[in-house]
């Protein structure tokens, strides 16, 4: 059956690349569809809703890390990976924490391709058996990882979202700064314990009158219970 494993969006503006990539993707079982542009790209992302997007980084228009961030501002997490020429590039897609779920360095052989998409949906499939949670007004899909309040959208950094899903994992339970930093940040140290608060801060302004977050004044965070 054709698209048994869903649509892909690749985004290449080499011809000649974005064939063998049609030709493996649609030999693996998934749709896919094809642009040669940043632009073009990131319409049809938002018109077609992939499950993934191989996105080239090196493109005419908006580039591929620009496309990318344009993805997360408006709090779509589609798994994206990229495709890039130069080793450089890739510090600048980590370095940006736009959620890129893997890379590979062309010339790349189209069955790794194939291989690594198939594992980072496995991944997104199995987080996808927690349904989206509600608190309040605030709706968090981890699947998607994303966050809405009251209908709107609101774009938060990978750690900020990590954060808001640990509180939003046990509304009414009081987490200490430590249990956040070490689920979150992945560390226990009392010395970080700023760190937390700043970045509930954060997703205070973010969330504005939405925010379900309570603080329990010398142990730690919580959200209220809905
Ligand atoms: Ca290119």
């Amino acid at each position: 059956m054709p698209e048994a494993r869903g649509l892909i969006v690749v985004v290449e503006d080499e011809r000649a690349i974005a064939d063998l990539q049609r030709l493996y993707l649609t030999e693996a079982g998934f749709g896919v569809h094809v642009e040669r542009n940043g632009d073009a790209g990131l319409a049809a992302i938002r018109r077609l809703r992939p499950v993934a997007v191989v996105l080239d980084v090196g493109l005419p228009g908006i580039d591929g890390i620009e496309l990318c961030r344009r993805m997360r501002e408006a709090g779509d997490w589609t798994p994206v990976i990229f495709v890039t020429a130069r080793d450089d590039e890739i510090d600048r897609i980590l370095g940006l924490e736009l959620g890129a779920d893997d890379y590979l360095t062309k010339p790349f052989s189209p069955r790794e391709l194939v291989a690594r998409l198939k594992t980072i949906l496995r991944r997104y499939a199995g987080a996808g058996a927690a349904a989206p949670v509600t608190v309040g007004t605030v709706v968090l899909d981890a699947t998607q990882r994303r966050v809405e309040a009251s209908g709107r959208i609101i774009s938060l950094t990978s750690t900020e979202f990590d954060l808001l899903a640990k509180l939003m994992s046990s509304p009414g339970q009081v987490f200490t700064r430590e249990q956040l930093l070490s689920s979150v940040w992945g560390q226990a140290d009392y010395g970080l314990g700023r760190t937390v608060d700043v970045h509930v801060a954060q997703l205070r302004a973010k969330l504005g009158d939405d925010s379900p977050i309570v603080t329990s004044r010398g142990v730690g965070y919580s959200v209220a219970r809905s």
